[in-house]
């Protein structure tokens, strides 16, 4: 388990117990019709499964509390902490393209949003707490494989410096749940500055309800986009930021070659967080098309496709704020996603390649990188974590970079191009290389990490869990002992199959 970060002092005078978090249930207060009020279902003899000190500092919590006897009692929705005001989320969303009248929380439970010292607020959600009204065929439980899968995820993107949702902690339970095969559930809690989703909006635009998409587009600027309140024109505002969001989002998991894997519209965080990890992957093996989902035959959420379908999500949420924002003002915002994406994208992309400035061409060397990566199937982490050894000395022949690739002379042509477009900045190698080791990471959760530590989690031994986690919090750090963990899958390993049954 993950010892308390904080000073004793810092604890008893500014750290709160379960019984003391202080609640601003914001989203409560909305009409009823944003939600179903319920409590729970209980977890039959729940046990704590891993905690996450980092995630309990963003709501004041004390690391000591998850010693507690009774903590797996309240973080699987046994017994509710005082102040909160359970409910069930109304959304509705674009599911692979089609639209689905009524989504909603099936499974997930907000108990409440926590106001901390520092005045943010964090909704607490508890996700596997049981049937909602929203449940429709499912059983309302999340598994443990899925559940780790989340909470692992979400902090290593995180520590990533993406914008992520949360995981406070999961707790498990021996009771069945049947998917593929028999399983056992979970609970796992996470935190956001909200849940709203595009799917939010869609449900009310969709039943015609349009007085409801104002009331929610106000109570997401009042809260989120504070700045935009009181303004003429706020929802136009409102949705260019979340259009610069959602683009800058894209453009940060291309850079780090993450794969969401069900980019639904209800999947899609009204602030531009990662949110809702299922079938994700990061990429191993450099392949634009990689489809990470099993689920997904069809490749519509391949890596490649993700900056276009962030767009056509951003169409969906745009078609549903038209009683809000008229069709000309959100057409010209759509124009300009491509932009944002390909100004940010490249930034990203030029700083992995620790270039300093901006040049015509950068892209180029980019995409010719990337084509010879795809052809030599390399490691897309890896290898630009190597990039940052390269010598740019005139005689250097890069060796234990050349030799990864298939065709050398392809790679001795590009790597004089690089060479010739580092000296061109004065570049100093390892400034450079400092650089390039803050933006390319060494450690990534491939499937394969997640899976030996579900396996173990499945037995009863957590510890996988928990290393995986204090590894994934500072990716880019060397971690002398660890780099067994930058490895790829083994070749004799089956490939892990990850689907949207979770
Ligand atoms: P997801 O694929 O997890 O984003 O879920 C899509 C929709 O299905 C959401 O409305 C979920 O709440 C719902 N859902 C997924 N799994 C379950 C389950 N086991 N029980 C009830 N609802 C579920
Ligand atoms: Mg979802």
């Amino acid at each position: 388990m993950v010892k308390c970060a904080y000073p004793e002092s810092i604890q008893s005078e500014h750290m709160n117990t379960l019984e003391q978090l202080n609640f601003d249930n914001t989203f409560a207060r909305l009409p009823d019709v944003f939600h179903s009020r319920l409590d729970p279902t209980p977890l039959p003899a729940p046990y704590l499964v891993s905690f996450n000190a980092d995630a309990a500092a963003l709501i004041d919590m004390p690391a000591d509390e998850a010693a507690r006897p009774d903590f797996a009692e309240y973080f699987s929705g046994n017994r509710l902490p005082p102040g909160s005001e359970p409910l069930a989320m109304l959304y509705a969303g674009h599911q692979f393209g089609y639209y689905v009248p009524q989504l909603g929380d099936g499974r997930a439970i907000l108990l409440g949003e926590i106001r901390n010292r520092a005045g943010e607020t964090w909704d607490v959600q508890i996700k596997g707490a049981g049937r909602t009204p929203y449940s429709r065929q499912g059983d309302g439980r999340a598994v443990l494989r899925s559940s780790i899968r989340e909470y692992l995820c979400s902090e290593a993107m995180h520590g990533l410096g993406i914008p992520s949702t949360r995981a406070l902690c999961i707790v498990g339970s021996d009771v069945p749940v049947y998917r593929e095969t028999r399983e056992t559930a979970a609970v796992i809690t996470r935190l956001a500055p909200s849940h709203v989703r595009f799917g939010s909006f869609e449900v009310f635009y969709y039943r015609q309800q349009y007085a409801h998409i104002a009331t929610l587009a106000d109570y997401v600027i009042a809260k989120h986009f504070p700045h935009l309140h009181g303004l003429a024109d706020k929802y136009v505002r409102f949705l260019q930021e979340v259009v610069t969001r959602t683009a800058h989002l894209m453009a940060q998991w291309q850079a780090v070659g993450f794969a969401h894997g069900v980019m639904n519209t209800d999947n899609m965080s009204i602030l531009g967080l990662t949110f809702d990890y299922g079938p994700f992957g990061f990429m191993e093996r450099y392949d634009p098309a990689f489809i990470c989902n099993h689920s997904d035959t069809e490749g519509r959420y391949a890596f490649h496709q993700q900056p276009q379908i962030g767009l056509w999500n951003l169409s969906a949420l745009a078609q549903a704020l038209t009683p809000l924002v008229a069709e000309e003002e959100s057409s010209a915002l759509l124009e300009n996603y491509s932009a944002i994406f390909w100004t940010y994208g490249t930034a990203l992309m030029r700083q992995k390649l620790g270039l300093s400035q901006a040049q015509e061409g950068d892209l180029d060397l980019v995409i010719a990188l990337l084509d010879m990566m795809q052809d030599s199937q390399l490691d897309y982490t890896n290898l630009f974590r190597d990039l940052g050894r390269f010598d740019s000395a005139p005689d250097s022949v890069n060796e234990m970079l050349r030799d990864q690739f298939v065709d050398r002379a392809a790679f001795n042509a590009w790597a004089a191009r690089y060479r010739t477009r580092l000296h061109g900045e004065a570049s100093v190698d390892a400034e450079r290389k400092a650089r390039m080791d803050k933006v390319n990471p060494k450690y990534v959760l491939r499937n394969h990490l997640a899976q030996t530590a579900i396996s173990q989690a499945q037995q009863r031994d957590f510890s996988e869990v928990d290393r995986l986690l204090r590894l994934l919090r500072a990716p880019y750090a060397e971690q002398p002992g660890m780099e067994r963990y930058a490895l790829p899958a083994p070749a004799e390993m089956p490939r892990i199959e990850v689907s949207c049954s979770s």
